[in-house]
This record gives C-alpha cells, sequence and structure tokens, in this order.
C-alpha cells in the first residue's frame, strides 16, 4: 500500500507500475460499498494527499485526498465564507472519490451532481502522463474522469466551485403517510422550481425508516438565510399542503452537516465490512412501483430498526458528464436503500448481495440505472448496457489512457480487454 505525501509519489507509482504490469487501486475514504480489490496489486491511499491548496473567490483548488467536511471548514472560515453548492449527504467522503462516482445530496436536485461543479482537475493517467484538464483543455480526459471510476486517471488535485454562504439553515420536515402522497408533495415542490426557474428551497430530500408500526416517510426541505431575512415557511411551501406541520431544525449550516454525518454514522453497516446498500436512480414515475414495491417487500433482515431509505431527486437537465448515466427522464431519484446489516457474517452477506442483484436487474427492466457506489456484483455486460451509448467511447479513452489496463482492474468494466490481451499471449 502507498499513503503518498506528494502528487509526485502517486505520479511515480503508477509509471512504475505501468512498466512492470503491476495493478493499480485507488482509495479515497474507502466508502464505495462494493469495494474494489487491489488484485494482488498496489493499492494507493489517497487519504494522505489532503493539502486545501488555495480558496480564492469562487473556487477551491484541493488535493484528491481531502474530504468535503475539510474543504467545508475552510470556506465557511474564509472571508468572505463560501460553501460547495453540493456537500455530500455524508460529508466525509474524498474529493477524488465522489468526483469518480457523481457526488449527490439533496442540494443537487437544480444545480447537478458534485461532478457539474468542477473548473479543472490535475490527472495522472494510467499510463503515467500528468495532465491539467477541464472543459476547454483536454477535455476528453476531464470528461473520462468525471464519474470515471478511476479507469482512465487518478485525480491528484481538482479546483472546485464555490458560492457564497449564508450564516444559518433552517430545514423542515413533513411527515407522509405513504411514498405516492410524499412523491407528490415533493415533485410539487420541484415543479414549482422548474418553473420558477430558480430554487426557494436550496436542498430537498425524502426519507422512510422502519418503524415498528411500518414505515413512516418523510419530506425534508431548507432554506438558508442570513439572521433577520427568516425563512417565510407558507411562501416556501405553498405549492403543498402538508398534512401536518412541519419539525424544524434551525442552526449554522456547519451544525446542520454535522448532525447530518452522525445520523448516517449511526446506520449500522455490517461492523467494518462495506455496507450492502443499494443505489438506483429511478425515473420519477417509476418510483413508486419500484421502490414502493421493494418497501413492501423489505424483511427484518434487509433494513431492520435503524436501516433507512433516502431519496435524493435529480433534475436529469443538470447533468452534462457523460459517464453520469441516469434514465431517460426529465427527473430522477437516487433510490438508496441503506440495509442495516449489522452483525454480517460472510455467507450473509452474500445472500444480501443476491438480492441486491436481483432488485438491480428489476431496477434496469424498470428503466433504472445504477449509481455505481453500491453493493451490486455487476458482469462486463451489465456495465455495457449501463454506459449504453458512451460505452464505445468509454472504452476508446480506457485504451488512450490506461492502454495497459493499470487502473480499476477491480471493478470488471474492462476486463474483456483484460482476456483479450491474455488470449494474444500477452497477459500483463
Ligand atoms: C456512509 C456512507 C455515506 C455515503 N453518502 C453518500 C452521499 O451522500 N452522496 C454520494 O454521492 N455518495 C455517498 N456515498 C457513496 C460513495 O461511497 C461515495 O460517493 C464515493 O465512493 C466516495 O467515497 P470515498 O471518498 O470513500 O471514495 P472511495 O470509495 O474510496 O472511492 C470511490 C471510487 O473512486 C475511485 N477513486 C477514489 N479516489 C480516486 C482518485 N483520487 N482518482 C480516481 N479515482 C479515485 C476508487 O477507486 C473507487 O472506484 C456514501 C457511502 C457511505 C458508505
Amino acid at each position: 500500500m502507498l499513503r503518498p505525501r506528494s502528487k509526485e509519489a502517486v505520479i511515480d507509482m503508477v509509471r512504475f507500475c505501468d512498466r512492470e504490469g503491476i495493478p493499480v487501486t485507488v482509495r479515497g475514504q474507502g466508502h464505495t460499498c462494493f469495494y474494489p480489490a487491489a488484485n494482488g496489486g498496489v493499492l494507493i491511499d489517497m487519504s494522505s494527499l489532503r493539502t486545501l491548496h488555495e480558496i480564492g473567490p469562487g473556487f477551491a483548488h484541493v488535493d484528491a485526498g481531502c474530504t468535503w467536511e475539510q474543504v467545508l471548514d475552510a470556506t465557511l472560515a474564509a472571508s468572505p465564507p463560501q460553501v460547495p453548492p453540493v456537500i455530500n449527504g455524508f460529508s466525509r467522503l474524498s474529493i477524488g472519490g465522489t468526483l469518480s462516482a457523481g457526488g449527490i445530496s439533496g442540494m443537487a436536485y437544480f444545480c447537478g451532481c458534485q461532478v457539474e461543479h468542477v473548473l479543472e482537475l490535475e490527472v495522472v493517467t494510467g499510463d503515467g502522463r500528468l495532465v491539467r484538464c477541464s472543459e476547454h483543455s483536454e477535455r476528453r480526459l476531464f470528461e473520462a474522469v468525471l464519474a470515471g471510476q478511476g479507469q482512465c486517471g487518478i485525480i491528484l488535485n481538482a479546483r472546485v466551485a464555490l458560492k457564497p454562504a449564508k450564516s444559518r439553515t433552517r430545514e423542515y420536515t413533513f411527515m407522509y403517510p405513504s411514498l405516492a402522497a410524499l412523491l407528490e408533495a415533493m415533485n410539487a415542490l420541484l415543479d414549482e422550481a422548474e418553473h420558477a426557474r430558480s430554487p426557494r428551497l436550496d436542498l430537498i430530500w425524502g426519507s422512510a425508516a422502519r418503524t415498528p408500526a411500518g414505515w413512516g416517510f418523510a419530506l425534508l426541505a431548507n432554506a438558508h438565510y442570513e439572521p433577520g431575512h427568516e425563512p417565510d415557511r407558507t411562501g416556501l411551501f405553498r405549492a403543498i399542503t402538508p398534512p401536518a406541520p412541519p419539525l424544524e431544525f434551525d442552526g449554522t449550516f456547519r451544525e446542520y452537516i454535522r448532525q447530518l454525518d452522525e445520523k448516517i454514522l449511526a446506520i449500522p453497516t455490517g461492523g467494518g465490512r462495506y455496507p450492502m446498500w443499494l443505489d438506483m436512480f429511478v425515473p420519477s414515475e417509476r418510483l413508486v412501483e419500484y421502490a414502493g414495491g421493494i418497501l413492501d417487500r423489505t424483511q427484518d433482515d434487509d433494513v431492520g430498526q435503524g436501516g433507512l431509505v433516502l431519496l435524493f431527486p435529480l433534475e436529469t437537465r443538470t447533468s452534462t458528464r457523460p459517464l453520469m448515466r441516469l434514465p431517460a427522464s426529465k427527473r430522477v431519484y437516487l433510490f438508496d436503500y441503506c440495509r442495516n446489516t449489522d452483525p454480517i457474517s460472510a455467507a450473509k452477506a452474500e445472500e444480501l448481495l443476491t438480492r441486491n442483484n436481483a432488485l438491480y436487474q428489476e431496477g434496469v427492466a424498470a428503466g433504472a440505472t445504477a449509481y455505481l457506489i453500491g453493493a451490486v456484483r455487476m458482469t462486463p455486460a451489465d456495465y455495457q448496457v449501463h454506459y449504453g451509448p458512451v460505452w464505445q467511447r468509454f472504452a476508446a479513452d480506457k485504451r488512450e489512457f490506461d492502454p495497459r489496463l493499470t487502473l480499476g482492474r477491480g471493478t470488471p468494466i474492462f476486463s474483456h480487454m483484460l482476456r483479450d490481451e491474455t488470449a494474444r499471449g500477452e497477459p500483463r
């Protein structure tokens, strides 16, 4: 394992491994639910590369091993205070890891996932080239790396966008009796924002929690504000008729993020094993049928007490990165089925993985796409379906930037290329 102290150490290691035919796996904070194994090669733990290089007006230049929590602390302390447009539902994830996956939370619904808010990346490709890339320069690599699962290059550092911060946030939690009622309310708020072309709510998400009395559904929505300009609740929620007045949280944005992290950390994840979560982007119009069906069939050993289901809305017009594969629908919801799997044996993990695979196939048949962080064992054929119209382009990028398949072999997106090489007598 390499714990690099500088970007040069990463570059040297990639060049060495590429020359010697040694596979390289990269880790941010290791939260990918089905973590790709290093296959006997070198694991580069990027968490040791965590310098905040610069915070300026509208941007932060940070190492890939920094967490969003670390970035947020620094940008809020800057003068004037700023924030990234999207902080994950759990802020202790790395910049490099989330930009390789997508990066979503309830803040993304109107402005897009974290991959949409990247100004520039510095990347070492699989064949050891050091490249700065952006929408305006080396765009092909830029787009092969964002949501690219670490297949074409390792992100060394990133220049990410910031926006002005407001000092406080108020979150309103409305309870709903059914998934259909929750979805109707969320869609009404989202429709209103789309119609006005400007969101009045800074964050919208949904959740379902299992209680002895059955599933309880909640709509959570925040408005950021400055003291003296408190949010007008009636105006904010005029598009919906909630069944009861909301619960309210009021605090600084930092306090809000901290309590959210603590809630996520409270979900048992199997005693240190990767969590057996299922993550699917589902077309809004199929959500009740697909997610509702799964909730109806949920058993105690799927999502027990303490388990949680999250729903993050996203307008697909916000998505411009080719490798971020979303369903062909105007609006999608990330259905995040956070199984409560504690404690868990290897046999149980295998059983839950089999269940996830069946739910994944059911989702694909319903027009959903996987968010590639979940515990699903996908085959190269599944990946080909997943990437659809950009599959050929992604494969060409892999050949261009990582021709000897040095990076990310544990994720079997391009394992057919490895087999082809072996068949030609060129095993690496
Ligand atoms: C408790 C928990 C909460 C989560 N909350 C959210 C959430 O709110 N929103 C969300 O979008 N996801 C969430 N996830 C899912 C997910 O794990 C992360 O989005 C993503 O994997 C980043 O986590 P990480 O920093 O630990 O990266 P890792 O899991 O370590 O890496 C993710 C992938 O990126 C690759 N990679 C890592 N660093 C680099 C790099 N520098 N360059 C190139 N490739 C790299 C890895 O090889 C791997 O394929 C959550 C997961 C857990 C377990």
